[in-house]
């Protein structure tokens, strides 16, 4: 057995060998890892939606990692001062939720409170402004089934009301069972909404006549936030694309703006479709107005810090290590917490940066964590655009999105997504790849943007032509959701991904030339 034993130990060598030539900062650890995400991503901080509060205490940790780690703080102010906070400013609107529809009924108003009678399920288009109603029937088009509710029936700009379910004629469903079987039950309604935005309507409104839907309107949530915050680079899109919006209303709304209509459906509620015509309601229109409070900018923060360089000429050039740190909110009352998308992330940016600290490069080190990625990668296409560092200076990103978890197709293997545009991809897997070396004990997966289901801050990068790519865990199971916890997060292997991301970026930093990564050396 001493051959094995021999064989085992030449064995046990080789495989080390790779492992030990490479110098590992022993300063990132899974331990400080599951601290930084513990604290992050707990409840306690409510999935910090930027902005929030919680938002704001999470942007002062990450500040306070990276004092104690000894960056320098990287944003110049006013006073010639330097901080570690970029504000990113945001427009927030304040609403007044008591909102009511003003109906005009030939002539005569009557007036629908917002909850009390209709709800907001969907949408930001909220203003109208004496809007026809077109009453639509079922709002089915299946003309394949000889059945179109929309033939002859211009909706454009108007509000589309529609009944829930689907036509039968004698209690036998006129359409063939399967298509039937996609317009009723609870979900029926939303194989309607598809008419709604291919017609250009301004809003469509939904009506369980007879309570097939099986939710009290009274349990239905209405999705109106009195709150709302747009990055100010956007507003004029948000204005511009306001989302056509979905409600949903009592039968008695439908009742009183189809009051003494030959084709009203409450006509003859045994026989819908006696007398059934969608047809625009003549001398019926609908007033709303939402009433702003308030409107002010307010800024949320990117929080930035600085390694910067040994070398006289090379310090002003810069490679940047960036993660969102910003996540969504509550889910159905729930906090999403956020543990792998992104406190994983902000952890491993506190990490790889406390470690650089330690043994600065030639070049300047640029670590971010972002706010509001989650709306739009809004923090990092602020700091690319804000001219705060010259961007033909910036020779790099490496970005981190979700580095603590596995997609479902390789819980096996543990394979972590490596993700850039196309044109950088096969360069960056050789330099990547080499780099790596044996420092994951899982498989790399090199992938394209295209391809990925995932987008993120490298793409801010990317569009100014720096190169880039992100680490990304994938699509799994607990994604935006309450179940993304800190007791899920493999910690191994985003200690594992940090080392592979201080190893790239320390290479970056000290090489004599960065690649454009353009073409395959
Ligand atoms: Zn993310």
């Amino acid at each position: 057995m001493i051959i094995k034993k021999t064989s085992f130990l030449f064995a046990a060598l080789v495989f080390l060998l790779p492992i030990c030539t490479q110098a590992q900062p022993e300063t990132i650890s899974a331990d400080e890892l599951k601290g930084h995400i513990h604290f992050l991503a707990s409840d306690f901080m409510n999935g910090r939606v930027g902005p929030s509060e919680e938002y704001e205490i999470a942007a002062r940790y990450v500040a306070s990692q990276f004092a104690a780690a000894g960056l320098e703080p990287a944003i110049g102010k006013n006073d010639s001062t330097k901080s570690f906070f970029q504000g990113v400013p945001f427009a927030k609107t304040e609403y007044n939720d008591k909102l009511n529809w003003n109906i005009l009924i030939n002539g005569e108003s009557m007036s629908f409170g917002h909850k009390e009678d209709f709800k907001i399920m969907y949408g930001s288009k909220l203003n109208h402004d004496r809007t026809e109603i077109a009453w639509a029937g079922y709002g089915i088009e299946e003309p394949d089934h000889g059945w179109n509710d929309f033939e002859g029936l211009d909706v454009s700009g108007k509000v589309i009301v529609c009944i829930n379910g689907a036509p039968e004629k004698n209690g036998t469903p006129v359409l063939p069972e399967d298509v039937h079987k996609k317009y009723t039950g609870p979900n029926g309604f939303r194989a309607k909404f598809g008419n709604l935005f291919s017609k250009g309507a301004e809003a469509l409104v939904m009506v369980d006549i007879n309570g097939s839907m099986g939710i009290p309107f009274e349990m239905i949530p209405s999705e109106f936030r009195t709150e709302k915050y747009v990055y100010q680079d956007n507003r004029d899109r948000e204005r511009s694309s306001r989302i056509p919006s979905i409600y949903y209303v009592k039968p008695s709304f439908l009742e009183a703006i189809m009051k003494g209509h030959p084709g009203s459906p409450f006509r003859y509620s045994d026989n819908i479709l006696k007398n059934y015509k969608p047809q625009i309601l003549e001398g019926v229109y609908l007033n709303s107005k939402v009433e702003v409070l308030n409107e002010e900018i307010i800024y949320t923060k990117n929080v930035v810090g600085l390694v910067e360089g040994t070398d006289p000429e090379l310090k002003n050039e810069y490679i940047t290590v960036g993660a969102h740190l910003d996540h969504v909110k509550k889910l159905n009352g729930q906090v999403c917490n956020g543990a792998d998308d992104n406190a994983s992330g902000s952890a491993g940016v506190i990490e790889i940066a406390e470690a650089l600290a330690l043994k600065p490069c030639k070049r300047s080190v640029i670590f971010i964590t972002y706010t509001g990625e989650e709306m739009g990668l809004c923090g990092s296409r602020y700091f690319v655009g804000s001219g705060e560092y010259p961007i033909e200076n910036i020779r790099f990103n490496l970005n981190m999105d979700m580095i603590g978890r596995s997609d479902n197709k390789n819980k096996e293997s543990r394979a972590h997504y490596v993700v850039t545009n196309k044109k950088y991809l096969a360069a960056l897997e050789t330099f990547i790849g080499e780099l790596n070396n044996g420092i994951t004990d899982f498989p790399l997966i090199f992938d394209d943007d295209e391809h990925s289901p995932g987008g993120s801050d490298h793409q801010s990068f990317i569009s100014r032509e720096i190169p880039a790519f992100f680490f990304f865990s994938g699509v799994h199971e607990d994604l935006h959701k309450p179940g993304d916890d800190p007791e899920k997060i493999d910690y191994a292997k985003a200690e594992s991904i940090c080392k592979l991301g201080y190893t790239i970026t320390e290479k970056l930093a000290n090489m004599d030339e960065v690649p454009d990564f353009l073409k395959e050396d």
